[in-house]
């Protein structure tokens, strides 16, 4: 399928004059298309809730679109935590699906009300030691362990992945918390990251409702909600067939009332933390082409880098990219586009085909809405970009300033040298 940019090369020459390249640009519309197509594909539960993961996207504004959608927050650190109570996502309304989780993270938890995910079962002790009690309601997350297939594809390695506990141990787990107290009971699982299938999904609800059925037999507990957690992706790739979210809603809805309704737990919710889903195409970075250079490949640097967008230099991952304004020309060209970091692998494409591109050409980097500005670093003193909302009306509203020396030196404050940092 043709991958088009949500904005066009005027909309583009009118932002930049206000918001200099590179920034952040986020599709108020696709947000607001995309959440509302989710709950109507998980309407038939009734208990249905996603919690947005927001290490995927960090931004206020944003997670206050999907707020108003009745989304909660999945967190998984303090401030994330602190960013959810700030924009009054509170109780349960927060999940605190972490790991390796350090003791001031599950007080500030316990505080804000929000439902503990514990991700393993030497975590019941550590959580009741630090804040005194065992939360009435609790979840517990599962890693069957081995390889996650869908039919003779390998989807992912849970064997290998730090994450979750193993059957044996969530049951021993359930029988704890029951044990301290605990009334209601949620099992996760996050057994596979960017799937683009609509077979995910239904799989891993056949894994976890199989589960649930049973814990429940085995330990009594009321099991209360089945958290599917991430894993949805998208296509990065012209050629991927994009998820259809009412397929996979459906298929979910089928495996629920093949396994957990004749086992009596048809009042079982089911929750959600998609993170890429419900943001990555929905935003783009948009960069200038500032250099060219021909010598033993032909290279274009552009004013991002990767401090700006890390997945291709960190896992060589795909972003699709248009050169705006000539979205119909040929791509006769072969280029490597890079940012400036001192590193080789600060390359946003490699030997990709492109039209001739012109120093000053606008460049999109297409689905950098997740996991882009969010992984963003300071690599080389290199400052991280602004973010900006393109509205449904067309305008455009700051979500995050450009960072700034001061930003970078902020940390040299307590020091002498720091004075004369920021006040450079
Ligand atoms: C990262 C993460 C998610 C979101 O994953 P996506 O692939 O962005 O959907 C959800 N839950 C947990 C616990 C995560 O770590």
């Amino acid at each position: 399928m043709k991958k088009e940019p949500f904005v066009t090369k005027e909309q583009l020459d009118e932002i930049v004059k206000t918001y200099p390249t590179p920034f952040h640009l986020y599709d108020e519309k696709g947000i607001r298309e995309n959440v509302k197509a989710l709950k109507e594909a998980f309407s038939w539960n009734p208990g249905y809730k996603e919690y947005f993961a927001v290490k995927a996207t960090p931004n206020p504004f944003l997670i206050d679109i999907l707020k108003e959608y009745g989304c909660g927050c999945d967190c998984s650190s303090y401030t994330e935590l602190m960013l959810s109570d700030a924009v009054g996502v509170r109780g349960e309304d927060i999940m605190f699906s972490s790991n390796d989780t350090p003791a001031e993270e599950y007080v500030l938890a316990d505080r804000l009300g929000a439902i503990i995910n514990l991700d393993d079962i030497t975590h019941i002790e550590f959580l009741e030691e630090t804040i005194g009690h065992i939360p009435e309601t609790i979840s517990c997350r599962y890693n069957p362990g081995g390889l996650f297939k869908i039919s003779n594809d390998i989807m992912d390695n849970p064997g290998d992945s730090k994450y979750g506990m193993t059957t044996e141990q969530i049951e021993e787990a359930f029988r704890i918390l029951k044990s301290k107290g605990a009334k209601e009971f949620g099992i996760h699982a996050f057994l596979a990251s960017n799937t683009v299938t609509n077979d995910y999904y239904p799989m891993l609800a056949k894994v976890l409702f199989e589960q649930a059925v049973r814990l429940q037999k085995a330990t009594g507990v009321h099991i209360k909600f089945i958290n599917l957690s991430g894993g949805i992706g998208i296509p990065y790739t012209p050629d991927q067939e994009p998820n259809d979210i009412r397929v996979i809603g459906d298929g979910v809805r089928r495996v629920y009332e093949e396994v957990l309704v004749p086992a009596g737990m048809g009042d079982v919710a089911i929750y959600t933390e998609l993170g890429r889903y419900m943001m990555a195409p929905y935003g783009c970075l948009v960069t200038t082409a500032i250099h060219e250079k021909h010598t033993h490949k032909e290279y274009i640097g552009v004013d991002a880098c990767a401090v700006n967008l890390m997945r291709p230099a960190m896992y060589g991952a795909y972003h699709h990219i248009s050169v705006m304004g000539k979205e119909d020309w040929p791509c006769d060209h072969q280029y490597d586009v890079t940012g400036s970091l001192c590193e080789n692998n600060d390359k946003f494409a490699i030997d990709r085909m492109l039209p001739k591109i012109e120093m000053g050409d606008y460049l999109v980097i297409h689905d950098t809405g997740a996991h882009g500005f969010s992984m963003g670093y300071n690599y080389n003193g290199k400052l991280k970009s602004a973010e900006v909302l393109l509205k449904e009306d067309g305008t455009t509203q700051l979500i995050r300033r450009a960072e700034t020396p001061a930003d970078y030196f902020a940390t040299f404050d307590c020091f002498e040298i720091g004075k004369k940092l920021l006040e450079y």
